[in-house]
């Protein structure tokens, strides 16, 4: 087992890393930002390294202070988080290459994956359900109209490198889809600096619905199954749910065991999440996530395994400590993440937190790094705490959330804490009538 791991990341998710390592008798290094200096995770870790001035690109995606940060302080391996370096292929071959173990899976797999129509390639061609759409990159704009007339407008034109919901625009009708198809591929140019783009049906009102994979070394893959992440504000996840309350115990088996046989075809490591769009009892692959997700708690409190523990574990190439009958899924999780936003504008509200009292009791975990006293600083992501409850029914979770809400006091700041209080009281909501739209239209009412 590893002796020294590098936190490459900050706010929450490095804190949520730091816990883990120390339950498990390993020394965590800090990597920082003048920014942060004083941030919880950098106090708490074994050692600690300043990288670099708050922007991120010359900080916390800094390689050459990261990898000098791991060799300054004879860490054997580092753990990059979700977001910064989490997908960034030549990052996790150039840690290799410094003898130090990248907690992930290999940079080829990262690549491949990283590259939505070879993703998809591989993804049907190991029996994974695809969004019908065209077989690779499409050039010129009378391809795309023939190949939309075949399967029926609406369809969906989208960036090849595609990130973040960049590079994507859908298009209702064949008079639009000129336009659209060169409006996507200058903006995939400007945001990836590669403008190949493939054209897919756009599905009217889908869920969005993820699986949780774990590959190891030994040739073993399990599934930890589905999380529902449908409430999105321009395709970023607000509120996400375990299990999906529209998903059975027998579409949960079947598509979780293709995805585990896919992801033991390609003999993947680690941690990964396979996206899928769900509509009319239809899984639909759009890509895999290969690192950690930010809502993977809600499938810890669900099958009581601890997911860092098991990177960690395998990227030390030990065999996975479960097989697939093991696991077990009990109860009902909901995170709900809190940034620091006004709750009805979005607009970011960092500043100095005056007031901290975070919720407890019975099945609440807040996976946060927030101290009273503590500035958010300004240049990050405003993801500031998730809060994360668990219930023997969804019922039963939803008023525990109700409960934990009214209890978080953050103060100094706004937060979307009051928008997720009136979130959980809506009708739709309760009754699990939502698609990845109903958010957005949901805002408009609320706002108008
Ligand atoms: P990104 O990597 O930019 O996040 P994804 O392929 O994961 O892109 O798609 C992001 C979101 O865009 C999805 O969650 C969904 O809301 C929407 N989307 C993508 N493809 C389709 C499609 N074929 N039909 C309908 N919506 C889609």
């Amino acid at each position: 087992m590893f002796e020294k791991i590098v936190i490459a990341n900050r706010g929450e998710i490095a804190l949520r890393i730091h816990r883990a390592c120390h339950e498990m008798g390993i020394r965590t290094v800090a990597v920082h930002s003048t920014a942060d200096a004083n941030a919880m995770h950098v106090r708490l870790a074994d050692e600690s390294v300043c990288i670099g001035p708050p922007p991120t690109s010359e900080s916390y995606l800094n390689v050459p202070n990261i990898i000098a940060a791991a060799e300054i302080t004879g860490a054997d391996a580092v753990h990059p988080g979700y977001g910064f370096l989490s997908e960034n292929a030549q990052f996790a071959d150039i840690v290799a290459d410094h003898g130090i173990v990248f907690i992930g899976p290999t940079g080829d797999h990262i690549r491949l994956m990283g590259d939505k129509i070879k993703a998809k390639e591989t993804a049907k061609s190991l029996g994974i359900p695809v969004v019908p759409g065209s077989e690779g990159g499409v050039t010129n704009p009378q391809e795309a109209g023939r190949l939309a007339e075949e399967m029926g407008y609406p369809v969906i034109v989208k960036a090849a490198a595609g990130g973040g919901g960049r590079g994507m625009k859908v298009v209702r009708e064949a008079g639009e889809l000129s336009e659209a198809f060169s409006a996507a591929r200058t903006e995939a140019k400007a945001a990836f600096g590669d403008d190949t783009v493939y054209v897919e049906k756009f599905l009217a009102n889908p869920r969005h619905i993820e699986i949780q994979v774990l590959g190891d070394s030994h040739g073993n893959a399990v599934h930890l199954g589905e999380r529902d992440c449908s409430l999105q504000r321009r395709h970023q996840k607000i509120l996400e749910e375990a299990p999906s309350p529209v998903i059975t115990d027998e579409q949960r088996e079947e598509i979780g065991g293709v995805v585990a046989k896919a992801v033991r075809g390609m003999g993947y490591l680690g941690a990964g999440t396979v996206e899928f769009l769900y509509e009319d009892g239809e899984f639909y692959f759009i890509e895999m996530n290969t690192r950690l997700q930010v809502e993977h708690p809600v499938t810890e409190m669900i099958t009581d395994m601890d997911l860092v523990r098991m990177q960690i574990r395998i990227a030390a190439g030990e065999p996975l400590p479960v097989t697939q009958e093991d696991i077990r899924f009990s109860g009902h999780a909901i995170e709900c993440r809190i940034n620091a936003e006004d709750p009805a504008t979005f607009a970011p509200s960092p500043g100095r937190i005056t007031d901290y009292h975070p919720p407890g009791g019975l099945d609440v975990r807040v996976d946060s790094a927030l101290y009273s006293g503590y500035s958010v600083p300004p240049y990050y992501d405003s993801l500031i705490s998730k809060l994360i409850v668990r219930g023997n029914t969804r019922d039963g979770c939803l008023l525990r959330l109700r409960r934990a809400l009214e209890e978080y006091v953050i103060g100094g700041i706004k937060t979307t804490i009051p928008l997720h209080q009136e979130l959980i009281e809506d009708s739709d909501f309760i009754g699990s009538q939502y698609n990845i739209h109903w958010l957005e239209d949901w805002l408009r009412r609320a706002n108008s």
